[in-house]
């Protein structure tokens, strides 16, 4: 009953243009929007990728074409400058990004925003893209998912503590004692953690079947083709739980390999939040000035002002929203309320 008030009030709101108003009042400001897959077959890639973070094609063609007919798409480097003062942009600016490097983007994505005219930014999870696997963070997502539909009773052999993974709050908490210790490890310590954790499940994401991460070469098309390519770290840790002598490695050992594949400089980076808060500290922001970053993004929600700072740029997280909750999104947050 309260959801049903709830969606008339937005439709009301939305055709009374009512948020408009308070966006006239606001300084000038823009969006980053921020994506993760985009799936033909959403209901197989959500299996596997995590349903929070699978966008449906067909759903993400729609919102291309709202974002081409009722905003104006804009580029990273497009936002750079204005924030420098060296451009002005129109209002009701939108930028599109890509968090993690799915190889959907490239079959998938990127040809729809091509047919509105709108280029984005993808950033890449280097060692995932060059092991052609997909991150951790999806193949554990995969055995809490798998593990509570078969109602599995999982014993920690370390504790004799035992969890029954069906009942979700078992889940969630096993996920937080197995999972949050990864965002603290990168490199081999971080896969021989997850083998160890398949193993204990008994059962692992076969990745034979599936759209994984994309190639260099792909990125490497997609930069002709005027999309931007940016940096997500190598091992897509939470840089600010690290030890800080790994920091360099993460950070400019990705822009290393980045820039050697792409035979450019890379002028944007993302920061992971695989989970643990904050996602960034002090250590994490002088690494990515001296890289010399146009912009840097990150997970919280927020307007970019001129005022804003270009290396923790907040962004909207947006998924399978369908056009109305697409609208309301966008149009919430240009009057800088976060729904
Ligand atoms: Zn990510």
């Amino acid at each position: 009953m309260k959801n049903t008030f709830k969606e008339k009030l937005k439709t009301v709101l939305l055709k009374m243009r009512a948020l408009r108003l308070r966006q006239w009042m606001l300084p000038q400001s823009v969006v980053i929007i921020a994506y993760h897959s985009v799936a033909t077959d959403w209901q197989k890639q959500a299996g596997y990728i995590n349903r929070g973070i699978t966008t449906d094609a067909d759903r993400f063609n729609e919102q291309m074409r709202i974002l081409r007919n009722e905003y104006n798409p804009v580029t990273l480097d497009e936002i750079a400058e204005w924030m420098r003062g060296t451009k002005l942009l129109p209002k009701r600016s939108v930028a599109v990004t890509f968090d993690d490097g799915f190889a959907d983007n490239y079959y998938v994505a990127a040809p729809i925003m091509e047919r509105y005219d709108i280029r984005g930014t993808i950033y890449l999870t280097v060692d995932a893209v060059q092991r052609r696997e997909l991150p951790w963070f999806c193949r554990t997502a995969f055995l809490f998912q798998q593990a509570a539909a078969k109602k599995i009773v999982l014993l920690d052999p370390e504790t004799g503590r035992t969890w029954n993974l069906g009942n979700p709050d078992e889940n969630r908490e096993a996920f937080i004692y197995y999972i949050y210790p990864c965002a603290k490890l990168v490199g081999g310590e971080l896969w021989s953690y997850i083998d160890k954790l398949e193993t204990l499940f008994n059962f692992r994401l076969d990745q034979s079947d599936i759209s994984g991460m994309m190639t260099f070469e792909q990125a490497r098309e997609l930069r002709k083709r005027g999309h931007n390519i940016g940096n997500h770290t190598i091992s897509h840790c939470n840089l600010a739980h690290i030890p800080q002598e790994l920091l360099y490695q993460e950070i400019a050992g990705a822009n290393e390999i980045l820039e050697r594949e792409l035979g450019e400089p890379v002028g944007h980076f993302s920061y992971p939040h695989p989970c643990l808060n904050p996602q960034w500290n002090d250590a994490t922001v002088i690494e990515t000035e001296k890289l010399n970053y146009k912009t840097a993004t990150l997970t919280s929600f927020g307007l970019v002002t001129q005022r804003s700072l270009p290396l923790l740029l907040p962004r909207i997280m947006i998924s399978n929203q369908d056009n109305k909750e697409f609208r309301w999104k966008l149009e919430t947050a240009l009057a800088g309320i976060q729904t």
